[in-house]
């Protein structure tokens, strides 16, 4: 058996109840097969897929809170800090009644691979709980991070581990955990992205998942000889990366006529209103049956349906595996051209290789997403030299590190004998940074 093949079934048979983590591994250990075979017997010897795969360290705590009737509630609090080889661990915290150590492994094992890919120094990690953000008042937000970050504030550090915001964790969740961690280590530090302006935030940040996407995915398409111009593009989710990525979309062009959210989703023929949406979901935090009153013409379905609209371009938003293989049937037949993903492994195995198969341009959250942890490490560079920089200069970063990790993992396909593959290249592109800090490194 191949060295890949023997770490992939130690993986599965040591996490069998972690799906997504599994998923995630297979993934990128088939993905990086030409760099591993290539010199096995050295890969084997120092057991580098093994110290891949296992997280540095794996933080687990109880998170005790009171709700405002007094009652006290449990949750659990979750930080994986899974590799450090090029800089300190970086990574979003999760709050969403799903959450448990495979999904946050999952995370943590392609951020990895993702921060690797912005080209700056930053590690990979994830952490979060299963709290239900939902339906809770501001005060017991506040009282739940306040917990969560008594604990997590052991562990972290603006040089050490710099966690940010992912579902469930937004501006207001960021700042009560900032405000914790400053009252218990008495100090004022990068140690949180993703905070509000006043207090060290970048400007750009809430937007720069979103824009990001769109960035690369209008690179990709100027490659194609297309461009996002007059074309029909097709968004799940309602959240932050949902909202800027409608929003960039727009700007360069194209009709966004769908969004959803975990309840159901809404298809708008006249294009998505982005003030409407922000309004419903980042002012009053309320559901997307409101958006028909702020666009008569628009329809609200219960359940699941975006995928089933005709489009050019696709941008899954919301979380993993939502994309699936007959959603994948529906859109290939619908003529999609570019899937690009938003949220973190949203398409599914299946999917992901049927895309592959009918010619469909797929790049996968790790690179398509990158641009929000990329924006969170230069709100690190700022709070590093206590600046600030303009919206514009932020922006121009963000664009140029887009278009050159386009071309990064394009390079990386090609060279390994995969063109048009960005699965493999942006597995592949990754890895090769990672591996040769591991190896500069040593075997720790
Ligand atoms: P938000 O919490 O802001 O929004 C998440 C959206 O997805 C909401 O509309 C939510 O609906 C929907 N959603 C969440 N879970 C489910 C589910 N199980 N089924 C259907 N819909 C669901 O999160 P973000 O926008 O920040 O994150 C979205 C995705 O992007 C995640 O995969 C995240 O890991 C990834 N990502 C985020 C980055 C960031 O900077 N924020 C950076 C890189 C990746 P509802 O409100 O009903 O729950």
């Amino acid at each position: 058996m191949s060295y890949v093949d023997e770490v992939i079934a130690m993986v599965s048979e040591k996490n069998s109840d972690e799906p997504e983590f599994l998923q995630a591994v297979r993934e990128v250990l088939d993905s990086i097969r030409p760099i591993v075979e290539a010199n096995e017997a050295a890969f084997r010897r120092d057991a580098v897929l093994e110290r891949l795969v296992n997280p540095e360290r794996q933080i687990k705590f109880r998170v005790p809170w009171l709700d405002d009737n007094g009652d006290v509630h449990v949750n659990t609090g979750y930080r994986v800090q899974f590799n450090s080889a090029i800089g300190p661990y970086k990574g979003g915290l999760r709050l969403h009644p799903s959450v448990n150590i495979g999904i946050i492994k999952f995370l943590g094992f392609e951020q990895i691979f993702k921060n690797s890919l912005t080209g700056l120094p930053i590690g990979g990690g994830k952490g979060g709980s299963d709290f239900d953000p939902k339906g809770k008042s501001d005060r017991e937000i506040m009282r739940f991070c306040q917990s969560f970050m008594t604990e997590l504030c052991k562990y972290i550090g603006a040089d050490t581990d710099i966690p940010a915001g992912d579902i469930g964790t937004g501006g207001r969740e960021i700042g009560y955990m900032f405000g914790q961690y400053k009252r218990l280590r008495n100090l004022f530090e990068g140690t949180l992205t993703g905070k509000g302006l006043s207090y060290g935030g970048s400007l750009a940040r809430t937007e720069a998942t979103g824009y990001g996407l769109l960035y690369l995915t209008d690179e990709l398409l100027r490659c194609h000889g297309e461009s996002l111009q007059g074309k029909t593009a097709v968004v799940s989710g309602a959240g932050n990366v949902a909202i800027y990525a409608i929003e960039k979309a727009q700007q360069l062009g194209a009709k966004v006529v769908t969004c959803s959210d975990s309840s159901g989703w809404v298809y708008d023929p006249d294009g998505i209103d982005v003030a409407a949406l922000k309004e419903i979901k980042e002012v009053k935090r309320a559901r997307l049956t409101e958006y028909k009153a702020y666009r008569p013409n628009s329809e609200y379905h219960e359940g699941r349906g975006v995928w089933s609209i005709k489009c050019d371009v696709a941008l899954p938003c919301a979380t993993q595996n939502e994309l699936d293989i007959d959603d994948a049937k529906t859109l290939v037949a619908n003529g999609v051209f570019a899937v690009c993903e938003g949220a973190n492994m949203p398409t599914t195995e299946a999917a992901t290789a049927y895309f592959q198969e009918n010619g469909v341009h797929f790049v996968p959250g790790k690179a398509a997403n990158a641009g929000g942890v990329a924006t969170s490490a230069l709100e690190m560079s700022q709070n590093s030299e206590r600046m600030s920089w303009t919206f514009e200069e932020v922006d121009a970063k963000l664009k140029s590190i887009m278009e050159n990790l386009y071309h990064n993992i394009d390079n990386a396909a090609k060279k390994y004998g995969f063109e048009g593959n960005y699965v493999a290249g942006a597995n592949l592109a990754g890895f090769e940074k990672v591996l040769d800090a591991m190896n500069a490194q040593g075997i720790v």
